[in-house]
């Protein structure tokens, strides 16, 4: 199973150097106009998005703000600042984020309850590095205030989002959500074991 990652590590690694490389960015700097491209954000905010330490984060916006493909401009409340896209990182962020294509086709040979269920593993893996410290804070439904796992329990989609209201499955959990917000301590703990102690019924069954 670890070898299995790596080696999709390893391959995810130096594809995207040769996705990104002959543009003359790094891979860190391409996820990081990936990112940018969906939507501005602080140091900090990219930080936690790419899953990198703040100094790595920092590193790669030096080098694009150097490259002119990044600006900072004063953020919301004046002392902060927010980075966002020149017309030329926009059109980087394009040609570099074509790389995981490969990926996908690869994924799309699982039948549909075999990627429900690496959905699920990978959430749980990640919420697991993270409560570990071992990444940043991921915008994942196992953290968020309006994540209530297993609530319409026996049903193929048992999970409830509060903020849009409406229940879903596995297969719609979310690994990076614009709308998520943290829970607390205690309800993430809950959250967790509601989740992890439970199975989802498949779909038409
Ligand atoms: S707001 Fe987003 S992260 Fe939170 S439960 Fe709903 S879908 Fe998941």
């Amino acid at each position: 199973m670890t070898s299995g990652l790596s080696t999709i590590g390893m391959v995810l690694k130096s594809r995207a150097w040769e996705g990104a490389g002959p543009e003359g960015v790094t891979p860190t700097q391409a996820q990081a106009l990936e990112s940018l491209r969906e939507r501005p954000a602080s140091l900090g905010v990219l930080a936690a998005r790419l899953g990198a330490s703040t100094a790595t984060a920092s590193n790669a916006v030096s080098a694009l703000v150097h490259k002119g493909l990044v600006v900072k401009e004063p953020g919301s409340d004046k002392r902060s600042i927010t980075l966002r896209l020149t017309e030329s990182g926009a059109s980087m962020a394009d040609r570099t984020s074509a790389w995981p294509d490969f990926l996908s086709r690869a994924v799309e040979t699982l039948d549909p309850g075999e990627q429900t269920a690496m959905l699920r593993s990978l959430v749980k893996v990640i919420r697991t590095l993270q409560h570990n410290g071992d990444i940043p804070p991921q915008r994942i439904c196992l953290t968020c205030r309006h994540f209530h796992p297993h609530l319409h329990a026996g049903s193929a989609e048992p999970h409830h989002c509060a903020y849009l209201n409406e229940p879903f499955g596995d297969r719609h959990l979310r690994l990076d959500c614009a709308e998520q917000v943290d829970a607390s301590p205690e309800q993430q703990r809950r959250a967790w074991q509601r989740f992890v102690s439970q199975q989802t019924r498949p779909a038409g069954t």
